[in-house]
């Protein structure tokens, strides 16, 4: 059988991957959509529930934040108050992409940013990002 996962990124070189250990980056288990937000249930039985909207407006990709600058260019009046995600895929084993009901799709999610921007108490009280940021 497969003896490793190697992560799907072609940029890196091998050797960097290497001084990487797999587990820095978070794995899930399942990922629900619900009314009440997008669930994501981490390997370890953390459970993250973000708002739709919230992870809207923290789209990344090139047309919401400029690429060179990192400046905001999504204007949050400009994504409606019950915006859902409508579906989403696995991008390699690192990150989730949504499709949202505006129609936006382009932005990629890591796991990474997923887990730090984690908004529930347990979190929160350690002083993730989310918590400072909002
Ligand atoms: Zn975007
Ligand atoms: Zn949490």
């Amino acid at each position: 059988m497969c003896a490793r996962l190697v992560l799907d990124r072609h940029s890196q070189p091998r050797e960097k991957m290497e001084e990487v250990p797999l587990k820095a980056v978070p794995e899930f288990q399942d990922v629900q959509l619900r009314d009440e937000g997008i669930v994501i249930l981490w390997k370890g039985g953390h459970r993250s529930i973000f708002p739709h909207r919230y992870l809207r407006l923290r789209c990344q990709c090139a047309h919401c934040v400029e690429e060179w600058t990192g400046r905001p260019m999504l204007d949050p009046d400009s994504v409606p108050p019950d915006i859902k995600a409508l579906d989403y895929m696995e991008v390699g084993r690192y990150a989730l992409q949504f499709l949202w009901s505006d129609g936006h799709y382009t932005g990629i999610y890591t796991l990474e940013q997923l887990r730090r921007w984690c908004t529930c108490l347990e979190c929160q009280e350690k002083g993730g990002e989310a918590a400072s940021s909002l």
